[in-house]
């Protein structure tokens, strides 16, 4: 704090901006004057001024009703989900009727949607789902708990999504289930991935974990597979701490689904603890967690507005700086902006990627690299390296299958992502003009910034 302090007190000097910046130490709005004063003004990392983004608060923002919905919960005894009755039940009409989806089954995970949506499907040892390899290891993880393969699509680098247009190939006899991530909460290309699964029957399970109110068309995303998988994990743009969903419109399988995440027990109350035969788990969401989401739904719509415009109008002004390149939605597609995620291009920028994000730092601008470049097929191997693995798995199968996977764009998209959280697209709107201008600055001083 006092080395900002000094550093601002030396730029104000320097510029002649003595009133705007006094007015500004006293935590006055100013804005306009300090963004004018300064915008020549050279890049922190340089030792020019700091300008802190304005009206942050900090993630989750409370609705107001969770205490009171909480306390309800706590004092009814009802702690644990019944089938016929209670809040999750309450929160999973909500939901669905919000996406247009038929059904909503509410699991303990976004990672545990994931598993019990691959389970209900008879996913298993020896089969090969179709994913993205630009994703959080969640989506992987969920493949590999079945002993399933996953067959990794190279990335597009415009849109960070999976290049669909190498899916048709990724396709076997084996393939069992399609399931693509909208990464960062903007779609996939479901228009070429959801006829390529059709035409063999294969069903589709959306990752949206990162999408909430994401649209194809005007089509909420998760409701345009078989299922559509959600986190309400803390981060996430709809939350509760620790928490999933998975939609879909399949009424036969969202009953599967149920006894998947119930320990192979139907949607019933009751005392009957004979033999059910599924392999399957406690992936359910306690009561309170319910609550929470309840509240917290009613902002979901209004903060993905906000998102919305914010990560657009973004778009339109870094698009303008060299070498920066905002991931491309596809056309019709609407973004949750789970994460607002652009390239650097270093050649065109002057500066690489782990040098923008220092120079970011230095503005008082949070921004992170996102997904390494994971070794995957190192990850599959070494997962599959045990000698039970191995009876399904062998060398010859894994070697066949690891020449399969190209990731050189992946790797590339790796080395040059830049990622905001999308806490940062709730910002008032004079935030987007600040981060871009910051931006700027370093781009036009990426020479001396390289050479300091
Ligand atoms: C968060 C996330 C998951 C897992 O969700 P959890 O609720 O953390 O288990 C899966 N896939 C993607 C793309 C995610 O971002």
């Amino acid at each position: 704090m006092s080395k900002r302090m000094q550093c601002t007190r030396r730029d104000f000097l320097a510029a002649g901006g003595g009133i705007a910046a006094t007015m500004g130490l006293f935590g006055l709005n100013v804005g306009n004057i300090w963004s004018q004063t300064t915008t020549s003004s050279k890049p922190a990392i340089l030792g020019g001024d700091v300008r802190t983004l304005t009206g942050a608060r900090s993630w989750p923002i409370l609705e107001g009703s969770e205490e009171e919905r909480v306390l309800t919960v706590l004092k009814s005894g009802q702690w644990c989900r019944s089938g016929g009755a209670g809040i999750d039940l309450e929160f999973e009409k909500e939901y669905a009727e919000m996406l247009g989806a038929k059904h909503c089954l509410v699991t303990n995970s976004g990672t545990s949607a994931l598993v019990a949506s691959l389970a209900a499907l008879e996913v298993g040892p020896g089969d090969e789902v179709i994913t993205s390899p630009y994703t959080f290891i969640a989506t992987v993880n969920a493949i590999l708990m079945h002993y399933a393969l996953p067959i990794f699509v190279d990335s597009d680098l415009e849109t960070f999504q999976l290049d669909a247009g190498k899916v048709e190939n990724a396709f076997t006899e084996n393939t069992k289930v399609c399931m693509p991530v909208h990464i960062g909460g903007a779609p996939a290309d479901m228009g070429t991935i959801l006829p390529l699964a059709e035409k063999r029957n294969v069903p589709v399970v959306e990752d949206a974990c990162q999408a909430h109110l994401g649209k194809w068309g005007d089509r909420y995303l998760g409701t345009l597979g078989t299922t559509g998988c959600f986190s309400f994990q803390v981060t996430k743009n709809l939350s509760c701490g620790d928490g999933g969903a998975i939609v879909t419109n399949d009424t036969t399988l969202s009953n599967i689904l149920y006894d998947c995440h119930n320990n192979g027990r139907g949607n019933i109350d009751s005392l009957d603890f004979r033999f059910h035969p599924l392999r399957a788990a406690n992936f359910r969401m306690p009561e309170i967690m319910g609550a929470v989401l309840l509240a917290q739904i009613r902002n979901l719509q209004g903060y993905a507005e906000i998102r919305n415009a914010n990560g657009l109008y973004l778009n339109s002004l870094l698009s303008k700086i060299p070498g920066v390149y905002p991931a491309k939605i596809y056309d019709g597609g609407t973004s949750a902006w789970h994460l607002y995620m652009f390239r650097i291009v270093p050649e065109e920028f002057g500066l690489n990627r782990d040098k923008v994000i220092e120079a970011l730092a230095a503005e008082g601008i949070n921004s992170g690299p996102g997904y390494g470049a994971m070794d995957w097929v190192t990850y599959v191997r070494q997962t599959y390296s045990t000698p039970a693995a191995k009876r399904v798995y062998s060398d010859k199968v894994l070697d066949d299958w690891s020449e399969r996977i190209v990731l050189s764009n992946n790797e590339k998209l790796c080395s040059q992502a830049i990622w905001f959280t999308q806490d940062m697209m709730l910002l008032p709107r004079e935030n987007m003009e600040i981060i871009a201008e910051a931006l700027t600055r370093i781009q036009k001083n990426a020479g001396e910034i390289a050479n300091s």
